[in-house]
């Protein structure tokens, strides 16, 4: 059974269209990301999901029930990690997950999801003690104590240092072991690529693409790039014919190109012919980010 299921969906505030028209669905046990720029219409989505916020219009079915009427019984079956948690400060890591775990039929043991989310030396910690990354990994273990057949993950990692967004994202990767769906937002293409089974793309309301990440990027027709050092006494005029176009930048070629198979050939035929090495020679197809960029219009703008 589909997880989710979204058909023509619809909310407007007054002239402001949030979300306008758009449908997708989320196969049970399925990560999916929802991208886009601010303002396009994501929390929107997701609220609307998660039963916090009414549609004007479309069809929505989450976990076989419509999150406007499903109650309770839908309420105890999803988990929710949301950005900025409020949280009660003055209990410690292991009463706060006691406290939420109670309020759940089935529930995973807090004990045990200490360790998962890596708060086993914060165990007995008060909660006002804790870093910033420590509560994010708080808040995805407190989403997770009620055993949710779907997790709705905001922007998991916002302001995690490097190991610690590697760190979360096995954590997360885990979760797909236990078979949970998750509806993922986030800005960091790199996390969409590394933990999405499926990402769509929205903008203003509209759905733009839809697709695993390796579809959208190969979608996004951009070319790859075969970069190399030139060979001592060499020039670019020197190359051989290519479908790409090169350029020199500061003794460094740049290759852009749609066939890096054939421009790798073409350039390594020609430098073992004439003994050439080709120092640091690298092929790097186009980035999940990149084509994120040219999706929605914001390559080249002033971030
Ligand atoms: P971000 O990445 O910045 O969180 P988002 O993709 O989640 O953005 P939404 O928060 O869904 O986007 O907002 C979509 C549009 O709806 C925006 O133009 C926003 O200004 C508008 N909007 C959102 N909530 C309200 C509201 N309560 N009242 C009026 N307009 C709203």
């Amino acid at each position: 059974m589909d997880a989710i299921v979204v058909r023509d969906l619809r909310r407007a505030y007054g002239p402001v269209r949030a979300v306008d028209g758009i449908g997708f669905t989320v196969a049970a046990g399925e990560v999916f990301a929802l991208l886009g720029p601010n303002g396009a219409g994501k929390t929107t989505t997701v609220e609307i999901l998660e039963g916090y916020r009414r549609r004007d219009s479309g069809e929505v079915r989450v976990l076989g029930f419509d999150p406007d009427t499903g109650g309770r019984e839908f309420r105890e079956r999803i988990g929710i990690v949301l950005q900025t948690a409020g949280f009660e400060e003055e209990f410690t890591v292991r009463e706060l997950l006691r406290l939420q775990a109670s309020l759940y039929p089935r529930r995973h043991d807090p004990d045990e999801l200490i360790d998962l989310v890596e708060l086993g030396a914060k165990r007995t910690s008060r909660v006002k003690e804790l870093s910033g990354g420590q509560r994010r990994r708080l808040d995805l273990a407190l989403g997770l104590v009620g055993a949710p057949d779907l997790l709705f993950l905001d922007e998991p990692t916002t302001g995690f240092d490097p190991a610690a967004r590697h760190r979360a994202w096995q954590l997360i990767g885990r979760l797909r072991q236990l078979g949970t769906t998750v509806l993922l937002t986030t800005h960091y293409l790199e996390e969409a690529q590394e933990l999405a089974d499926r990402v769509a793309v929205l903008r203003s309301g509209r759905l733009i693409a839809i697709g695993t990440p390796d579809e959208l990027r190969a979608g996004g027709r951009l070319p790859g790039t075969i970069t190399f050092r030139l060979p001592p006494a060499t020039t670019v005029a020197d190359l051989p014919a290519l479908t790409g176009e090169a350029r020199a930048d500061d003794g460094t070629v740049v290759v852009d190109t749609r066939h890096t198979v054939s421009d790798t050939w073409q350039l390594t035929d020609w430098a073992l012919a004439a003994g050439f090495e080709l120092a640091d020679f690298a092929v790097t197809q186009p980035t999940l980010e990149a084509a994120y960029l040219a999706l929605t219009g914001e390559a080249g703008r002033e971030q």
